[in-house]
């Protein structure tokens, strides 16, 4: 008989050829459980999509009650949509004055697309800043914001005019000019295995983008939705940016993404061409319903203000000799091993023990630490039982 892993193989397209293969029945809470009844431990959130938890129950009620009401309606921007309409109000009411004006997309890489545009659109300009090692999704504009060699190269052409500085580093910035049409960076970059700059970076960064008439694009679709102790990450770094992206954990766990701007600027999609910007599923009302009942969780509870204690317990309990470093900005973390082939047999270890795991694109020799924002004291304890058992079993 065919099983439905071979199914999996044969019919639905592989990204590599290794994927992590479980077989998944339901989960709940932070956990996740196999088919043949194993629990997991789920320590990535699907890479930062889950920060409420899987099958979150006041989720599951309010896209329940959307099906209700109705799903997929028209297409973006033409009918009122009470859970689109909340969903941007609650948000602009949580950001700063200048981002008062979302954009609903499907998707993290649709929202850097749709940024791209809009600074395009806005400044009449259209060179590109972006940083090394940084990850911005997989459309044709997203890679052209990357200087990853191995991902981009077979995909060129790509999008002319892009220039990459180091990340963190303020000797470059002359880079900026007038011809400039945006700047875009991940705050904390998730890829590069969790990596921060000084809050002196992001005030001069904030300047020169000043002078020369460019928008500065904060990527938040990894940092966003209090992963990192504040709602967004740029609230860390004392500046504002002019347009905001979210994705993953906004929708609650329901495909949904933004990018976040200014009524003024945002306004350019409306004339010359007419339709600036659109898009058939984005700001669909059952993902926004989901994500409205995911941000009044995350608003109305403690979670986001606990992230820190909880950042604190894993790295308390986290000591080993082979642990080179570990990088964390909230339960954003990385545990540096000194090789890949380590870190595979330290993750490898933790599956196998019911804690899942991964490392990063852009850092193979570092374990991800990114779980549901929910996690338990009793849950961490678990995790670096685990973890260190299979550090011990790797060396
Ligand atoms: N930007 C960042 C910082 C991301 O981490 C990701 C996804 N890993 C993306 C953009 C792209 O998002 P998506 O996969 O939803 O297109």
């Amino acid at each position: 008989m065919t099983t439905i892993r071979q199914l999996f193989q044969t019919h639905v397209a592989q990204t590599s050829e290794a994927p992590i293969g479980i077989e998944v029945a339901s989960a709940q809470g932070s956990h996740i459980t196999a088919t043949d009844g194993k629990k997991y431990l789920d320590l990535i959130s699907g890479i930062s999509v889950s920060n409420v938890g899987h099958n979150n129950p006041q989720i599951k009620d309010a896209v329940s009650r959307q099906m209700d009401l109705h799903a997929y309606v028209m297409v973006y921007g033409e009918y009122i949509q009470y859970p689109q309409v909340a969903l941007a109000t609650l948000l602009s009411d949580n950001l700063p004055k200048q981002l008062d004006n979302v954009y609903f997309v499907n998707s993290g890489s649709e929202a850097v697309e749709g940024a791209m545009k809009l600074a395009k659109r806005y400044t009449g300009k259209h060179e590109f800043i972006a940083f090394k090692n940084a990850y911005h999704g997989s459309t044709h504009g997203a890679l052209s914001l990357m200087d990853d060699h191995e991902h981009t190269a077979p995909f060129v052409p790509l999008l002319p005019k892009v220039r990459f500085l180091d990340f963190g580093d303020t000797s470059k910035l002359n880079k900026i000019n007038e011809r400039t049409a945006a700047v875009v960076i991940e705050p904390i970059q998730g890829e590069a295995g969790i990596q921060t700059a000084s809050a002196g970076f992001f005030t001069k960064l904030r300047k020169r983008c000043d002078e020369t008439g460019c928008l500065l694009i904060f990527d938040e679709i990894q940092t966003g939705l209090g992963r990192t102790g504040s709602l967004f990450y740029f609230e860390q770094t004392g500046i504002v940016p002019d347009v905001l992206l979210t994705a993953k954990a906004v929708g609650g766990g329901m495909p949904l993404g933004a990018f976040i701007s200014s009524k003024e600027i945002m306004s350019v999609f409306t004339h010359e061409p007419v339709l600036g910007h659109i898009t058939t599923f984005g700001g669909h009302a059952v993902c926004c319903a989901a994500g409205l009942a995911s941000l009044e969780f995350l608003l109305n509870g403690n979670l986001i203000k606990e992230v820190h204690k909880k950042e604190s317990h894993f790295n308390q309990r986290l000591q080993h000799p082979a642990i080179q470093q570990i990088r964390s900005a909230g339960l954003m973390m990385a545990i540096e091993f000194e090789s890949y082939e380590f870190n595979l047999k330290v993750i490898e270890q933790c599956i196998k023990n019911g804690v899942i795991t991964d490392w990063f694109l852009f850092a193979d020799n570092c374990l991800r630490i990114a779980p549901p924002l929910i996690i338990t004291p009793q849950e961490i304890d678990f995790a670096c039982d685990v973890i260190l058992k299979a550090i011990d079993d790797a060396g």
